[in-house]
């Protein structure tokens, strides 16, 4: 018999009503002749209220304490929605996270689940009855049973988890939008539903996808092989499939937290042709990556960092038998720029270096654990490896390195993170559209760190201080341009965090800045990240020339690029974002003619 999670959010649960609809659907399932375990959320607003509540007594409520709280919200439905299961005739039984065996980190508010007892569970889905467990919420052991909380949001998480512990066909994620759009229809209104997409593409488009589906939920699904279904609550739509290919089989020990890592990766045939001092204004990217695509060269890695005296630095690697002509084409449009240029500035320049290898750490785990980079770059740092370029997404740190340091790197990063290596397979071209989804974030700010040295372990430093104030770092970029100053080469290093975050950030380094010799700390919030996200732009050279040409046909100016195998980012002014967005997900055929109504 078939066995299926189905897990309900606030608002499809928000009233007795909906939660009677809820009961009649689940009795639908199990008559269609599958067991069905029901994960739910508090009713509708309830979290806020209980949030609020605490905060009316005190600026700063125990976590311990918040827990305790918080919890109650989901306890109320699962009792309610096992009432009206009974009332239709449906055995059912209510559990709280507590009663299962949902074992959590002891980090009140902010839990990893770390196991899943099944044995309670498999027994009543044996005796005929529906399993309705409260999300969200877990216990820090099975003696202590202190009540933890996921996080807000978390009630996915506990649904894909006990997916994953129960082995189930599969998870449906049940919600008030019709599943996965390309974007915010918010912002884009002629946005589409996505049949099907994959979990890691899924995961570069967090910033897009969070409110829908909770990122931690898309890890374990992705890290064990469960088959998501994201559909509205209202209709019988068939919804979203976030499918996950076949992955290693994992265990269930540690099941949030084993491995932030699972593979670290390498790609001996790179090299990298950079310009630098090219003119910050639009149209600049666009019409070199125009001219690589013409030549059908598939550029890998591309960043752009900030710049200084109106001139920006750009950096991209192809495969090394075709630097050649990589080169050829740079050099060709280096003079064009010239004569545009502040005389003040120099001339722009063309630099190549012939033998570099791409070293990456890939894994969903590494969402929110700012740590992981910080721990990539040390390691790194302590085998005396010098990081040309560093280009980041969500689920993916990718360093540049000398192609003589590859083997080290790799051995030292196996020996840190505890997985094995894997080249990165050569790109087949696939048949998908290039662009599946494309997603604005306005929440960011960047900093920029002027003049850090340029030696092995700078990079380490910062983003160790960082992480252990929990500061998530996204797009970081080292800049090319490197400055002689007093003797010392030095380059700038900008890098994107949460507007959250962005003061105490700049304190901190700036407060650093003295001592490892670094120059001033800036901070912009004024920015947008523009992104676009698709599997099938792995072997698709122009992509990036596409999307470039789009923003550059709005006048919006680039000031940052980096770019995964699978995701390309742009920072773009932040009174740009809008625009961008509209821009490049109506040139990349995203939009179409159904309008898809959500709520507010
Ligand atoms: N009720 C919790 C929240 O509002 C968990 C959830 O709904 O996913 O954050
Ligand atoms: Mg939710």
């Amino acid at each position: 018999m078939a066995l299926i999670v189905q897990k309900y959010g606030g608002t499809s649960v928000g009233s007795i009503e909906r939660i009677q609809a809820v009961a009649q659907r689940v009795k639908q399932t199990v008559q269609a002749g599958s067991s069905v375990v029901v994960v739910v959320s508090a009713m509708g607003k309830t979290t806020d209220g209980l949030v609020k509540l605490a905060y009316d007594i005190s600026p700063s409520p125990n976590r311990r304490e918040m827990d305790m709280l918080l919890s109650t919200g989901e306890q109320v439905t699962i009792a309610l929605l096992s009432m009206a299961l009974q009332e239709l005739g449906q055995p059912a039984i209510s559990m709280t996270g507590g009663q299962v065996g949902i074992v959590t980190e002891a980090e009140h508010t902010r839990a990893r689940i770390l196991s899943i007892e099944t044995e309670r569970i498999e027994r009543y889905l044996a005796e005929g009855k529906v399993v309705v467990v409260a999300g969200f919420q877990g216990t820090s052991s099975l003696d202590e049973l202190e009540i933890t909380t996921l996080g807000r949001g978390g009630s996915d998480t506990s649904a894909v988890a006990l997916a994953a512990a129960l082995t189930a066909d599969c998870c449906e994620i049940y919600t008030d939008v019709p599943g996965i759009l390309t974007t915010d229809p918010r912002i884009v209104p002629d946005a589409q539903l996505m049949s099907e997409i994959t979990s890691d593409e899924m995961l570069e488009l967090a910033s897009l996808g969070a409110k829908v589906l909770h990122p931690r939920a898309v890890e374990i699904a992705r890290n064990y092989g469960v088959l998501l279904v994201v559909r509205s609550s209202w209709t019988d739509e068939p919804g979203t499939r976030v499918v996950s290919p076949l992955p290693q089989p994992r265990s269930l020990a540690g099941l949030e937290i084993a491995h932030p890592v699972d593979a670290v990766e390498f790609d001996l045939d790179q090299a990298k042709v950079a310009l630098l001092r090219v003119p910050d204004r639009p149209g600049i990217a666009a019409r070199l990556f125009g001219e690589i695509a013409t030549q059908d060269l598939d550029v890998d890695l591309i960043i752009q960092s900030i710049h200084e005296a109106n001139t920006n630095d750009i950096a991209f690697t192809v495969t090394q038998n075709s630097l050649t002509r990589a080169e050829a084409v740079a050099e060709a449009i280096a003079p064009a720029l010239r004569h545009v240029l502040d005389p003040a500035a120099g001339e722009a320049e063309v630099l190549v270096e012939r033998k570099i290898a791409k070293v990456s750490i890939a894994g969903a785990g590494m969402i929110g654990r700012p740590g992981v980079a910080a721990t990539l770059f040390s390691t790194l740092a302590d085998a005396g490896i010098n990081i040309q370029m560093i280009s980041t997404s969500e689920v993916k740190v990718s360093c540049a390195v000398d192609a003589a340091d590859c083997d080290r790197a790799i051995a030292a990063l196996c020996h840190t993170f505890q997985v094995s290596s894997s080249p990165v397979v050569a790109p087949v071209r696939s048949t998908l559209a290039p662009v599946r989804g494309a997603a604005l974030d306005l929440k960011q700010a960047r900093l920029a760190i002027r003049q850090v040295p340029d030696r092995p372990g700078m990079a380490a430093k910062i983003f160790r201080l960082l992480a252990d104030r929990n500061i998530s770092v996204d797009m970081i970029i080292q800049s090319q341009r490197c400055r002689w100053v007093n003797g010392v080469a030095t380059r700038d290093i900008a890098f994107t965090v949460t507007q959250l975050d962005a003061e105490d950030a700049q304190a901190l380094l700036q407060g650093a800045a003295q001592d490892w010799g670094m120059g001033e700390v800036m901070v912009d919030r004024a920015i947008a990240k523009v992104s676009i996200v698709g599997m099938g732009m792995v072997g698709c050279p122009g992509v990036a020339g596409q999307m470039f040409e789009a923003l550059a046909q709005e006048g919006i100016n680039i000031q940052m690029i980096a770019t995964s195998e699978i995701k390309i980012s742009c920072v773009v002014p932040e009174e740009d974002g809008v625009k961008a967005l509209k821009a490049v997900h109506a040139a990349f055929k995203l939009s179409g003619a159904e309008r898809i109504t959500v709520p507010a």
